[in-house]
């Protein structure tokens, strides 16, 4: 790790873009610890920004400030400040330019992060609590940003809510879940391939993908053609694909339910019902595995009800609705 005594010219242009943010900023405290800053009295502004932060001033500015003071002095405390935007204040500006620090201060992503270090989010000594503790956090590759906290607990947030037969069904049947950056972390150089079963997409623009019973639940999107991951997907999304993996997952486990001639004949008599554009609209899903992937999700969800109303696919399949949910009691 290498800390730079002079900043950087990087840094100096991400100042400036918050110095607008830092103009705004009201009360003395914080005005003070910047003033300390700009006259490069790292140690007391160090020291007046924690103040500032420990009465109240937990904004994502005052903490980005404490992370170039603390970068400023060469103290290895700015990585974990950094790491602290990036979780609490996940798609935020200021995570933004935190993660670009980290990425300077930390070039290798050599430095273990919490949610990586466990391996599983399973903590030593707990009772076995089902399928969360068959999920693992990627490591990203150099340059890609860490994994956020805001995921991991997105991510968690979902598979709380699976009706228990779900969670044990995923359990018994040995599936796993792996939280990356994006495919090209986990394996280098696939990104820019198109999606098998939509050309009009590359395997970096996916929001996940599951191999097998093995899901594989990506943060970001990769920029097609360069090496860039864009914006965190929402936790909405997120939770999503959570779900509708596990639905592939499902059906992987039952010995392909998708392929069984029963569900294939349930579909087929659903799609005749559907007008033209309903077709094209939901043209992704008329594929036997992500039309059984997707009613799962809908069901999922509805139970979950953190959003009723947004999946409308498998509410206009009636037949396969019925059979998916008497496959898993839902
Ligand atoms: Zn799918």
């Amino acid at each position: 790790m290498i800390f730079r005594r002079r900043k950087s010219a990087t840094l100096a242009v991400l100042l400036t873009i918050f110095s607008a943010s830092f103009a705004r900023a009201k009360g003395s405290l914080l005005d003070e610890a910047i003033a300390l800053y700009k006259a490069q009295n790292y140690v007391a502004a160090t020291a007046a920004f924690r103040d500032c932060i420990q009465k109240g001033e937990n904004t994502p500015t005052a903490w980005l400030y404490l992370g170039h003071a603390y970068s400023a002095k060469a103290d290895p405390r700015a990585m974990q400040t950094y790491i602290t935007i990036t979780d609490r204040f996940a798609d935020s500006s200021e995570a933004n330019v935190a993660r670009a620090c980290l990425i300077r201060l930390d070039p290798r992503n050599k430095l273990v992060y919490t949610a990586a270090k466990l391996g599983s989010l399973a903590e030593p000594g707990r009772g076995d609590m089902g399928f969360v503790d068959r999920v693992s956090v990627y490591h990203s590759v150099p340059g890609h940003p860490r994994i956020c906290q805001a995921t991991v607990n997105a991510v968690k947030t979902a598979i709380a809510a699976l009706p228990p037969q779900i969670n044990k069904y995923l359990c018994d049947g040995k599936a796993t879940l792996t939280i990356a950056p994006n495919i090209s972390d986990r394996w280098p150089g696939s990104g820019d391939g198109l999606k098998p079963t939509d050309s009009t997409m590359t395997m970096g623009e996916e929001g996940a993908r599951t191999y097998d019973r093995n899901i594989f639940i990506y943060e970001r999107k990769k920029q097609r053609g360069v090496d860039v991951l864009l914006a965190r997907y929402s936790d909405n999304e997120i939770i999503h694909a959570v779900y509708h993996e596990i639905g592939h997952a499902v059906d992987v486990i039952g010995g392909e339910y998708s392929s069984k001639p029963e569900f294939r004949k349930l579909l087929a008599e659903d799609l005749s019902t559907f007008t033209a554009s309903q077709k094209q609209l939901w043209s992704y899903f008329l594929d036997p595995g992500e039309g059984f992937a997707e009613t799962v999700a809908g069901l999922l969800q509805r139970k979950t009800a953190e959003e009723p109303g947004t999946i409308t696919l498998d509410s206009k399949m009636p037949k396969v609705n019925q059979y998916v949910k008497r496959l898993f009691r839902l």
